[in-house]
């Protein structure tokens, strides 16, 4: 990855971990995590709890001072009121959250969210002060017919074409390739850096060099210790979103130590 930006290990929990489960776990990864090269930020790792466990890793991040941040799964394209079950931005900013990963592909396919509603939820985001993780990538079907790059490069497109430059530079956009997901099966380094590339190169074309070489993408799928090296080597990889392998402390620091 380019040196300019900082990489982001990011652990989407999904639906595990209760409030103690999560202390226990953010207790153990600063432990872990606890020398030099964390406390000079030169990787930055952040944690995606179950909305009932942000408050506690609020706590523990704010009193410790640890070099943790931590966001939301999702959240309400709507500031307040009788929404029932909804969380709004605003509540997520008063936990501290910094990130709130918006159009993950298991929101899509288990909840109503579709473009629109994503262009919402980024715009809430950003209105409250956070960054948007933008989920995008193809389907094995994509992947099949050889129009993955578009696929991936028209889902941002379709986000992020009212934004403005300065919103647009604030994006963090995580290349996560839906047959890769919780299966086994990781994009080799090439195709995760091609999909990578396509979307810079899009965004440059869209809102200038300055955005492009802004915007951290982060490849998803499968991640684990024993690819994270290679597939950080690549120029346009600036971290991952990782699921299964972010729920054992020990192997995400082992991958925050390889990015
Ligand atoms: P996985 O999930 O690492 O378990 O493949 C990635 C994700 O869903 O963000």
């Amino acid at each position: 990855m380019a040196s300019t930006r900082i990489p982001l290990v990011a652990g989407n929990w999904k639906m595990n971990f209760d409030h103690l489960e999560a202390t226990y776990f953010v207790q153990k990864l600063a432990w872990l995590l606890r020398d030099a090269r964390f406390e000079y930020k030169r990787c930055e790792v952040a944690l995606f709890p179950a909305f009932t466990a942000l408050r506690s890793v609020q706590v523990l991040v704010e009193s410790e001072k640890l070099n943790i941040t931590y966001g939301a799964q999702s959240v309400s394209v709507t500031t307040q009121g009788a929404f029932t079950g909804d969380v709004s931005a605003d509540m997520l900013t008063r936990l501290g959250c910094s990130y709130v990963i918006v159009g993950h592909s298991e929101r899509r396919k288990y909840h109503p969210e579709d473009d629109a509603n994503i262009v919402d939820q980024v715009r809430a985001v950003l209105a409250a002060d956070m960054i948007p993780i933008l989920c995008v990538g193809e389907s094995y079907e994509e992947r099949r017919q050889g129009i993955e790059l578009d696929f991936a490069v028209s889902q941002v497109r379709d986000v992020t074409r009212d934004l403005s430059d300065e919103e647009a530079a604030k994006l963090i956009i995580a290349y996560e390739p839906v047959w890769a997901i919780g299966t086994g099966m990781v994009a080799t380094p090439q195709s995760a850096q091609e999909a990578a590339k396509a979307i810079r190169d899009d965004l440059t074309g869209s809102f200038g060099a300055k955005v492009g070489n802004a915007v951290r993408i982060l490849y998803g799928g499968s991640v684990t210790s024993g690819n994270a090296a290679q597939l950080i080597g690549e120029a346009d990889v600036d971290g991952f979103l990782i699921g299964g392998a972010s729920l054992d402390v020990d192997e995400l620091a082992k991958i925050a130590r390889l990015t």
